[in-house]
């Protein structure tokens, strides 16, 4: 680029519609599928692709896009024709004429602004709807484009190359093209007043005409897609935004029976109680269920598996190595835990008083915000070994997110 255009009227009155031109039959994309702006890509239209990316703008208060009359079921199955902000035109037989059917369409409440843009190009992104809108002038035109960098030769009729085109100065046009409406609409109709339908774009009309067109920075995502093989090479490029997040839940679930003792731990915290819970660790049911959830979300086998009760070492220890342990697994396989929700079953102690000092304890050793972490209490309504306050269960869920992602 030889220089950045000077933004001409920064003005943010100026009103700004598109035109987003449809007609074409796409017959290099291969006719099987269709004209190729209704091709899907990445689970939408390619059409809807570039529409969304205009309506994002705010300036854009309005969207033509002119179809081939054949095409309006195609239409509505691609885009969201209830949004009061699009219309839609019939083209006529070159994109000259359809251009010119949607800049007609635009005039009966002209916009001072029209960006024009081919509808097989769905990489426009907002960034560069918004240069090339800031770029027009009262009378000039806006015209994105990217420095040819491959070196350009001219081809004989005899298969030869006749010779190398310096390439300085030279530049791919893109679209969106912005014009001031009134001069492109007038140019338009000049044009096919007189005859002339030979222009490749509208900026070459507007040059015919007179307007001066400024060169804008274009993007070098903004591809056309022209060949059937531009649709599978633009559906890997968004490949990895289509994967689908490798999220995995594991539950745990934990008893220990009621012995002698004077509290019990659950989730970390003493809690002063007639009996304790009988185990070689803490016996705290609330961490083991939970230890096991977050194991089972890698494949990493469960608590016994790694804290034998036959070792020694784990008599009396504090559960909370355990679940920071299992924390590490997770960790060291890319997992970032995502939620954990633990219910403890009982008729006594009463949970509630504790269930803040409970979240906080469990939080700090999963590394996560409380509010990703859940404690819950529900008794038994006296059924069964819980019932008899025989001894207290708990279930946990542990969500882990990992890396990579899914195919769809
Ligand atoms: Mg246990």
């Amino acid at each position: 680029m030889p220089s950045q255009p000077t933004i001409a009227d920064p003005s943010p009155s100026r009103t700004a519609a598109v035109v987003i031109v449809a007609g074409g039959r796409g017959e290099r994309a291969g006719a099987d599928g269709g004209p190729k702006q209704y091709r899907t890509l990445a689970g939408k239209a390619v059409i809807a692709h570039a529409l969304e990316a205009f309506l994002a703008e705010e300036a854009i208060a309005r969207a033509v896009i002119v179809i081939h009359p054949d095409d309006g079921e195609r239409l509505a199955t691609s885009v969201d024709l209830s949004d009061r902000r699009v219309a839609v035109v019939h083209g006529g037989s070159t994109r000259q004429r359809s251009t010119l059917a949607g800049l007609d369409a635009l005039a009966l409440s002209p916009p001072d602004i029209v960006l024009i843009h081919d509808a097989a190009r769905p990489f426009v992104d907002r960034a560069l709807v918004a240069r090339t809108l800031a770029a027009v002038g009262q009378d000039a035109a806006a015209l994105p484009a990217v420095a040819v960098s491959d070196t350009l030769k001219r081809g004989g009729t005899d298969g030869l190359v006749s010779g190398t085109v310096p390439r300085d100065g030279l530049f791919a046009a893109q679209t969106p093209q912005g014009f001031p409406f009134a001069a492109i609409h007038a140019a338009h109709r000049r044009a096919a007043a007189a005859g002339r339908d030979d222009f490749t774009d509208d900026a070459a009309i507007a040059e015919w005409a007179g307007l001066s067109v400024r060169l804008v920075e274009g993007s070098p995502e903004n591809t056309k897609i022209t060949w059937a093989r531009d649709i599978a090479l633009a559906e890997a490029r968004l490949r990895p935004a289509l994967q689908l997040p490798d999220v995995r839940v594991g539950n745990g679930y934990d008893v220990h029976a009621f012995g002698a003792g004077d509290h019990v731990t659950l989730c970390g915290i003493i809690i002063p109680h007639g009996r304790a819970l009988v185990g070689h660790s803490d016996a705290d049911v609330g961490l083991h269920a939970l230890t096991d959830a977050l194991l089972a979300t890698c494949g990493a086998g469960d608590i016994g598996t790694h804290f034998p009760p036959s070792e020694a070492r784990w008599r009396g220890a504090a559960s909370r190595v355990f679940v920071e342990h299992a924390v590490r697994i997770v960790r060291d396989r890319g997992g970032r835990i995502a939620n954990a929700d633990i219910t403890l079953i009982c008729e006594a102690p009463r949970i509630g008083p504790h269930r803040e000092a409970m979240t906080a304890a469990l939080a700090g050793m999963l590394g996560i915000a409380p509010g990703r972490v859940s404690v819950k209490a529900t008794t038994n309504e006296r059924l069964g070994f819980v019932g008899r306050e025989e001894g207290i269960a708990a279930i946990a869920t542990a969500s882990v997110v990992f890396p990579g992602g899914l195919d769809p």
